[in-house]
């Protein structure tokens, strides 16, 4: 199949759609990035490479960081970690409060926002200090995207701390259902230094190939987590990925995705390829607009759905 053909028509095709919808603006410093940029990178289990757009251009990797601290929980914690939360999609907002307390604090997955801080605080517990955890996190990411110059910006991780009260108020609403075990601050500030780590789509594409090939890193030969718990993660991400448009994205797309609020969304074709597609604008469920639409144009155009 020529890929790039394929994404080169996909990019012309979607240029109508690139930049409807709204930039992330709950975030101030991811306000003012500029909502006219589209990139697009897919990378096989072989290692050829196609791409189309800004690949180069680095943005806030936000939310898709969720399954980074999830493989790493997983592989810790086991079984273990669905004591402290669940893996039903939730249907509602990635940062909703109301299921929680019904829940007794317990999230219903890693991928909303009590869940991935859950998931970041029993990190901090298993390394017993927040920047240990953060560097393991960012090594972690480092390993699996091939590229040791993957950082962090602080700019945007202080930003959203200054305006952190939502996920503030979830980590208190679990410390008070007895799920949190370090001060709901520290678990906070860490999350968001993970979800402020920037990458580009080339390097996000290349961060899920150990999804698309069982746990391991077909190119470096890497085993980070066995095959079973990869299919754990990527049914997770095919259900959760997407927050209430899930079902729409199974729908359209099917393949497993985690989409985040920087406009970045990553899939899995297993036994294929990783892909990362980005624009800033989201939809009003918070997931890229042309990102979601270019995603379903390359499975229709390439079969490349698991259904
Ligand atoms: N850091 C963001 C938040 O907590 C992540 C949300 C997202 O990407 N959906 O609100």
């Amino acid at each position: 199949m020529d890929y790039q053909a394929i994404l080169e028509e996909i990019y012309e095709e979607i240029t109508p759609e690139i930049g409807r919808g709204k930039v992330a603006d709950y975030i101030p410093a991811l306000s003012s990035v500029d909502p006219q940029q589209f990139a697009f990178s897919i990378i096989t289990t072989e290692g050829e490479r196609y791409g189309v757009g800004d690949v180069q251009k680095q943005f806030s990797i936000q939310s898709i960081s969720k399954v980074f601290t999830f493989t790493l929980a997983l592989d810790i914690y086991s079984k273990n970690l669905y004591e402290r939360l669940g893996v039903e999609p939730s249907g509602n907002p990635f940062n909703s409060l109301v299921q929680l307390e019904y829940e007794q604090g317990k999230p219903r997955n890693p991928f909303i926002n009590a869940g991935a801080i859950a998931v970041t605080d029993s990190l901090i517990a298993h390394f017993k200090d927040d920047y240990k955890a953060f560097e393991v996190i960012l090594n972690f990411i480092r390993n699996i995207a091939d590229d040791n110059d993957i950082s962090f910006d602080p700019e945007v991780s202080v930003s959203e701390m200054d305006h952190a009260y939502r996920n503030l108020a979830l980590a208190n609403l679990m410390k008070s259902f007895e799920n949190l075990d370090n001060e709901p601050i520290v678990a906070v500030k860490t999350y968001f230094k993970h979800c402020a780590v920037s990458m580009n789509t080339q390097e996000l594409s290349r961060a899920m190939l150990y999804l698309a090939n069982g746990g391991t890193d077909p190119l470096t030969q890497k085993n980070y987590i066995t095959p079973s718990q990869t299919r754990r993660i990527n049914a997770v991400m095919l259900t959760c990925g997407h927050y209430d448009a899930s079902g729409e994205f199974a729908f359209h797309v099917g393949l497993p995705g985690k989409s985040g609020v920087g406009g970045g969304i990553v899939a899995v074709v297993p036994g294929k390829m990783g892909i990362c597609v980005w624009s800033p604008s989201l939809n009003r469920y918070g997931n890229s607009h042309a990102g979601t639409l270019a995603l379903q144009k390359f499975v229709e155009k390439t079969g490349l759905s698991i259904f």
